[in-house]
């Protein structure tokens, strides 16, 4: 598909991405569109086992994120099941 005046490829956010995935992730601020507590990464309550981990607020239990690590990528989604990123890490 080409690019149209509506939207552009997946190229595009990936200056801003670059610069949100270099930093410490742990004071990266988070809001919870179910019960509004907002707080840090950091705050979260993670659940197992590895390679799967599931971060949810702390507040009412909605799943925040889904880190999982494989050999060569690491795949996030980052809400519930509604698709995730896989990024080569190797
Ligand atoms: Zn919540």
């Amino acid at each position: 598909m080409e690019d149209t005046p509506l939207h552009r490829d997946g190229n595009w956010p990936a200056g801003p991405l670059s610069q949100i995935l270099s930093v410490e992730p742990t004071q990266a601020w988070w809001r919870c569109p179910t019960c509004s507590m907002a707080g840090t990464l950091a705050q979260l309550h993670v659940y197992g086992p590895e390679p799967g981990l599931t971060a949810r607020c702390p507040g009412c239990a909605r799943v925040a994120l889904r880190p999982v690590k494989e050999a060569d990528h690491i795949w996030l989604a980052l809400r519930g099941s509604a698709g995730a990123f896989r990024f080569r890490t190797a």
